[in-house]
C-alpha cells in the first residue's frame, strides 16, 4: 500500500486535481480510500456526488465520543468503489485542525479500514493552521507527497516551503517528494518555469494540468471530469497523470531553495509580481 498525500498553496487546485487523478487510478483497477484532512470536508464530494459528506469529528461530538461510531457511518463508497472520509475540524481560527486529522486516522486503523488497499490519499487544506498542515507527514503516514502548483508567485513560494516541511521530516520519518503538479494559470512560460522550479528542488514535474472550464462544468454536477465528461481532453490529462502517479519511481529528498534564488527565477522568467505583493510574502514568510 503507498500513502499519497497532496500539498500546495490554498485553492491552488489539489481537491479537484487529487480527486480527478484518483478516479483514473481507480479506473485502472487499484482499490483507494481518500481521507480528507480538511475542516471544509470537500475532498471527497466529486466522488461520492453528494454534498459534503458527514465528518468522524462531527459524527464523534454528536454522539458524544469516537468510540460510539461505527466503521460505515464515516466511510462511503463512491466512484468506482473509491472509499471515502472526511476527518472534520474545527472552523479555521477556533481549534487546531491536526486533532480531526489524528482522531479519524487513529479510528481508521482501529477499525482495519488500511486493510486491502492500493493507495491512500490525503488531501489536507491549504494554508498552514497550527501546524495541522504537517499532520499526515509527522504521523508518519503520508510517505509520497506531491506538491500542486502553478507558475503564479504565491503558489511557487508555498511550493518550495511545502519541500522545506518535506525536508524537515524526510530523515525521521522517511516522507518523500513525488514531484510538483503544475495545475495552469496560463502564465507565461509556464511549463519551463516550474520543470526549472522542480530541478531546483530535485523533484520532476511529474505532469502539466491545463486549465479547463470543464473542470467547473464537472464540478457544477458534483463530478470528477472523468466521470462526468470521460472522452474530454481534460480527462485524458487526468488518466496521464493517474498513470504516471502509478509508475512513479522518481521520489527524492527534497532540496528547498532560499527565497533570493526563488526570486531571481522568478526575475529570470519576467513574473516578479509588484513591490506590495512581494513585501507581503517576505512578511508571512517572517510570521
Ligand atoms: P483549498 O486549499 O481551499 O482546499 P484546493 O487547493 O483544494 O483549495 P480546489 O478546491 O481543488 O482547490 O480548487 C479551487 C477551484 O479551482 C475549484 O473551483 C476548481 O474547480 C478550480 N480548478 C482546479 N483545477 C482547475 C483546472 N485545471 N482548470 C480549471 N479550474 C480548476
Ligand atoms: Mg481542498
Amino acid at each position: 500500500m503507498r500513502q499519497i498525500a497532496f500539498y500546495g498553496k490554498g485553492g491552488i487546485g489539489k481537491s479537484t486535481t487529487s480527486q480527478n487523478t484518483l478516479a483514473g487510478m481507480a479506473q485502472n483497477g487499484n482499490r483507494i480510500m481518500i481521507v480528507g484532512c480538511d475542516p471544509k470536508a470537500d475532498s471527497t464530494r466529486l466522488i461520492l456526488n453528494t454534498k459534503a459528506q458527514v465528518t468522524v469529528l462531527a459524527l464523534a461530538a454528536e454522539r458524544g465520543s469516537v468510540e460510539d461510531i461505527e466503521l460505515e457511518d464515516v466511510l462511503l463508497e463512491g466512484f468506482e468503489g473509491i472509499k471515502c472520509v472526511e476527518s472534520g475540524g474545527p472552523e479555521p481560527g477556533v481549534g487546531c485542525a491536526g486533532r480531526g486529522i489524528i482522531t479519524s486516522i487513529n479510528f481508521l486503523e482501529e477499525e482495519g479500514a488500511y486493510e486491502d488497499l492500493d493507495f491512500v490519499s490525503y488531501d489536507v487544506l491549504g494554508d498552514v493552521v497550527c501546524g495541522g498542515f504537517a499532520m499526515p507527514i509527522r504521523e508518519g503516514k503520508a510517505q509520497e507527497i506531491y506538491i500542486v502548483t502553478s507558475g503564479e508567485m504565491m503558489a511557487m513560494y508555498a511550493a518550495n516551503n511545502i519541500a522545506r516541511g518535506v525536508l524537515k521530516y524526510a530523515h525521521t520519518g522517511g516522507v518523500r517528494l513525488g514531484g510538483l503538479i503544475c495545475n495552469s494559470r496560463n502564465v507565461n512560460r509556464e511549463v519551463n518555469l516550474i520543470e526549472e522550479l522542480a530541478e531546483r528542488l530535485n523533484t520532476q514535474m511529474i505532469h502539466f494540468v491545463p486549465r479547463s472550464k470543464q473542470v467547473q462544468e464537472a464540478e457544477l454536477r458534483r463530478m470528477t471530469c472523468i466521470q462526468y465528461s470521460p472522452d474530454h481532453e481534460q480527462s485524458a490529462e487526468y488518466r496521464t497523470l493517474a498513470k504516471k502517479i502509478e509508475e512513479n519511481t522518481k521520489l527524492t529528498i527534497p532540496t528547498p531553495i532560499d527565497n533570493d534564488t526563488l526570486e531571481e527565477l522568478l526575475i529570470n522568467y519576467g513574473l516578479l509580481g509588484s513591490e506590495e505583493e512581494y513585501a507581503k510574502v517576505r512578511e508571512a514568510d517572517e510570521k
